[in-house]
């Protein structure tokens, strides 16, 4: 079910940041829908904390404007914001117990003891730990700290969550396990929720919006099929997913000419004038997975190289005589790896959809 309500409940106009004379962020516009997921997604120093600790208000903004459901809060301090914070580290008390650390933000407020107390059972069995009240932060594993980071963040009900790489210090199966619960807690609450992440996978198994960020600037915002699918740039279809890169001449009609005879079709791309140089770009998985006949266009022959078993899926670098050096990697399934009985060195016919082929200028 969709839980998002498409009026901006945060709404960002213009934000710069300046480091002294390095600019961190350029000319950010971003409006946060009530209820989503969003996530921040980019490579290691595009500006994604600094766009959510301004948010929180824990960094001041050059230039631009927060808004909050219409309230100009450019300037209000962090803890008047009302928001719930998580960081990659759990920064949890450790002299409070677990039932302290989760209702530090009520005391703070005076809530009366037995509604305290109430809330924060609430929590812990709502983030499944509903035995942990009096143990200390010590004693936890690294993924059930986060989990108590999380219900201190929500006791206050927050107007806003935001998650800076929360996922980031655990192992990679309390990762996906505590991933899946973030999410379906941030749905069942209803809570608009911001992550940082730089981690694709991530972004597009949580998000109801990804926004992709490169070097200080949001490159694309969209749905996570919308960024994998159609990706608006080089950049975002080059970060999110893999892709074969090759470089090309339009021809004219949607036909380019990729090096030494080799001709691709592409009816994604959008026309391109004979003779301008564009990148095709190429999924794994946009290969042509019916049989092949006479007419099945962007039919090539390569050699089995390195192949990358993944479990169900293997993923083929195959070594195109048109193409040289740079082989393509192609995604099979692990039947039709036994199949097709692809080993390094075999010869494999195949062709790529039309239809998924990106095209962008150069
Ligand atoms: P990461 O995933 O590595 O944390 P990020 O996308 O979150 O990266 P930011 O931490 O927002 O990136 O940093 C953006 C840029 O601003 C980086 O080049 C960083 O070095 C710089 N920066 C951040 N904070 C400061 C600061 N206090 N003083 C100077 N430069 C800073």
């Amino acid at each position: 079910m969709d839980m998002t309500d498409l009026r901006p409940s945060l709404e960002l106009r213009g934000i710069r940041k300046d480091f002294g004379s390095f600019s961190a962020l350029g000319n950010v516009d971003l409006q946060v829908r009530q209820g989503e997921m969003l996530v921040f997604l980019g490579p290691s120093g595009c500006g994604k904390t600094t766009l959510l600790r301004i948010i929180a208000g824990l960094e001041s903004q050059t230039a631009g404007s927060v808004t909050q459901n219409g309230r100009d809060i450019s300037w209000l301090p962090p803890e008047q914001r009302d928001y719930g914070i998580v960081f990659q580290s759990y920064a949890l008390f450790p002299n409070l117990t677990v039932a302290e650390n989760v209702a530090y933000g009520l005391v703070n407020r005076r809530a009366q003891r037995a509604q305290i107390q109430a809330r924060v059972a609430q929590l812990l069995t709502m983030i499944g730990l509903p035995a942990a009240a009096k143990k200390y932060p010590a004693q936890l594993s690294g993924g059930q700290q986060q989990r108590i980071a999380l219900a201190r963040a929500l006791a206050t009900a927050p107007k806003l969550l935001l998650l800076d790489e929360p996922l980031s210090a655990l192992d990679a199966i309390e990762r996906v396990r505590l991933r899946k619960e973030i999410r379906s807690l941030q749905q069942q609450l209803g809570v608009t929720t911001i992550m940082v992440t730089h981690d694709q996978e991530e972004a597009l198994n949580m998000a109801d919006r990804i926004v992709v960020m490169d070097q200080g600037a949001i490159e694309q915002i969209g749905t996570p099929q919308e960024i994998y699918e159609y990706p608006a740039s080089t950049f975002v279809a080059g970060f999110v997913g893999k892709a074969n890169v090759i470089e090309a001449v339009a021809l004219g009609g949607h036909v380019f000419e990729c090096g030494h005879g080799l001709r691709l079709v592409s009816s994604a791309g959008g026309d391109y004038r004979a003779g301008s140089a564009v990148r095709l770009y190429v999924r794994p998985e946009d290969r042509v997975t019916e049989d092949l006949c006479d007419s099945t266009p962007n039919q090539v022959v390569g050699v089995a190289g390195r192949i990358e078993f993944l479990g169900g899926i293997c993923l083929v670098e195959c070594a195109l005589a048109e193409l040289g050096q740079t082989p393509l990697t192609i995604q099979f399934s692990l039947n039709q790896m036994y199949d097709l009985n692809i080993t390094p060195g075999v010869r494999i016919r195949f062709a790529l959809r039309a239809d998924r082929i990106r095209v962008f200028p150069q």
